[in-house]
């Protein structure tokens, strides 16, 4: 769908931040304006054609035709689920796809994006992790998502369809393909690209320490964090991940991530998981770990996909741990689930991931409750 010309021999543009474009410009003997204006063409207009980017010489869209090129992901499905969301395939190779969702609201838009194909973390409760895992995304696929679902919203007259908020939440550990997903988080915040705020873009994490670290000295984007479990105990069957940091480490790096910034405060993801994780007792236990950190707790029911063994918290259950939390001062919200009807609400992100781990659609085995 994308192809402008012929991508073996060129740049792709879309994977290049505006200081990136800057050094590019400049290496073919042009002003290093010229970058801030191809940004707006490409991200702020969308256009794929360097013949219509009216600003540009003609001898210089003669170059850029011979040696750059802007090539997203190629759309191979879109699904309108009953409440308005929106799902895409999107291939980015001939053997990988993945997924990004839109989530319109009444005073937002959301974009969920993906940033790797497939997931070498393995949550227990996850299938992009069953999927198994196979390359990080380059900027251009990670960006693509966003210029793509600007393009494919435009003229929707089913609701809402602009793209206020960005969530790095699709497929993959966004700190695990760390300079890609930051270049491309970089063009979101870029006024001559999408010009968003820092507060509208949110990356999750399922807890990589230093990762959380190397973010606040790169990008200080709002930070989600998916805890699911007040042990070490529990969280480590949950989120493996947890072996490596475990959860005193995981907190300390946020409030880092906070500290000095008065205002801000960090999400913590919980998935509700029935006999899981889900008592008053885990309730209580998760209110000591968080008084020394600025949180807010999003409480997602759990979405089930097949072959998972765990099952969703009653609504009775999510309401009591909220109202827990809730009591003990915690701006505490349950996630809506959007989208399940066509597999788009969180975890049921599972693309087509030619798996390099020889892990995909293993049954679990560990499904194991604490407390
Ligand atoms: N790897 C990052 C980004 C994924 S975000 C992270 O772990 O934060 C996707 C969110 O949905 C995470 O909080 C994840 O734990 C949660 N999730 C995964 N599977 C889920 C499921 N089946 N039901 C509900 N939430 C799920």
């Amino acid at each position: 769908m994308t192809t402008v010309n012929d991508a073996s021999r060129s740049l792709n543009l879309l994977d290049l931040t505006r200081t990136q474009m800057e050094e590019f410009f400049c290496s073919l003997g042009e002003k290093p304006f010229r970058a801030a204006q191809v940004v707006q063409w490409i991200h702020r207009h969308g256009l794929r054609e360097f013949e219509h980017m009216t600003n540009l010489g003609r001898n210089l869209r003669a170059q850029l035709n011979v040696s750059a090129s802007i090539i997203a992901p190629e759309v191979v499905k879109d699904e309108l689920a009953a409440d308005g969301t929106r799902k895409w395939l999107l291939r980015v190779d001939n053997d990988n796809c993945i997924e990004t969702v839109f989530i319109p609201e009444e005073d937002r838009g959301t974009l969920c994006v993906s940033s790797q194909v497939g997931c070498a973390l393995n949550c227990s409760f996850c299938a992009t992790g069953m999927e198994g895992f196979n390359r990080n995304l380059r900027v251009a696929e990670i960006i693509g998502q966003l210029w793509l679902a600007r393009q494919l919203l435009n003229g929707d007259i089913a609701g809402p369809s602009k793209v206020t908020n960005v969530v790095m939440m699709g497929m993959g550990e966004p700190l695990l393909n760390f300079e890609n997903v930051v270049a491309a988080m970089q063009l979101m915040l870029d006024d001559h690209a999408y010009g968003l705020s820092k507060r509208r873009v949110t990356l999750s994490t399922a807890g990589l320490v230093p990762g959380i670290d190397r973010l606040r000295e790169h990008c200080q984007v709002s930070l989600a964090v998916s805890l699911h479990a007040p042990t070490d105990e529990l969280r480590n069957v949950l989120v493996p991940l947890n072996k490596k940091y475990p959860i005193r480490e995981l907190l300390a790096a946020c409030r880092r991530y906070v500290d000095g910034a008065p205002r801000r405060r960090v999400t913590f993801e919980y998935v509700m998981l029935d006999g899981i994780n889900d008592s008053v007792a885990h309730a209580r236990a998760l209110i000591r770990l968080l008084t020394e950190v600025p949180a807010k707790v999003n409480l997602i029911p759990f979405n089930v996909f097949p072959f998972t063994r765990y099952r969703r918290s009653s609504d009775t259950a999510i309401e009591r741990f909220r109202e827990v939390l809730w009591a003990a001062g915690f701006t505490t919200v349950t996630r809506k689930t959007r989208g399940d009807d066509i597999a788009a609400a969180c975890g049921q992100l599972a693309g087509r991931v030619h798996d390099r781990t020889r892990r995909r659609a293993r049954p679990q085995s560990q499904v194991v409750g604490y407390m």
